[in-house]
């Protein structure tokens, strides 16, 4: 499957748990007042790779454990975020996404999710900050969980599962 994304960076410290290649989605339209990922909304520059290409240049970086979803808003590219996830983590990498939405509006769109990290919550510019799994959060909306059983059919895959996803993703990886 191709991936339309706006940058993929290594050796990211401080957004996960580990360190990671972080990969922007193409947009949110949240629109979150002092939001620092204006300009990158703005900018025009979408890039088209393939879901192997992206996740075998995780793999070959000596430092990167895992893939940080975040940087604009993965939810509105459902397939490609499924997909990436989805690979990720048959490739044996930790996953974090970063999403607005909250636990439970996260769920119901896209089902429970297995093996991977989600901060969830809204960013409120000037609250008070925290820390959870060594990330700096910017507001006490915001919060981390990891998720670890997830899918209720056991399939660790959400793109292979029956009903634990209302998203399917069409992978050719
Ligand atoms: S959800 Fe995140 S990327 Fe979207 S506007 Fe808010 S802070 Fe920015």
């Amino acid at each position: 499957m191709m991936i339309r994304h706006k940058g993929v960076e290594h050796n990211v410290f401080g957004d996960a748990p580990f360190v990671a290649t972080r990969i922007s989605a193409i947009g949110c339209s949240h629109r979150c007042p002092g939001c620092h990922h204006e300009s990158l909304n703005e900018s025009a520059e979408v890039y088209h790779e393939s879901v192997a290409d992206i996740i075998n240049s995780v793999l070959s970086n000596p430092f990167d454990e895992g893939i940080v979803m975040g940087g604009l808003e993965w939810t509105e590219q459902p397939e490609e975020m499924m997909c990436l996830i989805s690979e990720a983590k048959k490739a044996g990498l930790k996953v974090m996404l970063y999403t607005h939405w909250d636990k439970d509006d996260f769920i119901d769109m896209f089902g429970e999710p297995s093996g991977m990290y989600i901060k969830h919550g809204e960013f409120v510019a000037g609250d008070i900050p925290h820390k959870q799994y060594g990330v700096q959060l910017a507001n006490r909306g915001q919060y981390i969980i990891f998720y670890e059983g997830g899918n209720t059919n056991g399939n660790d895959n959400p793109c292979e599962g029956e009903d634990d996803s209302k998203i399917t993703c069409s992978c050719a990886y």
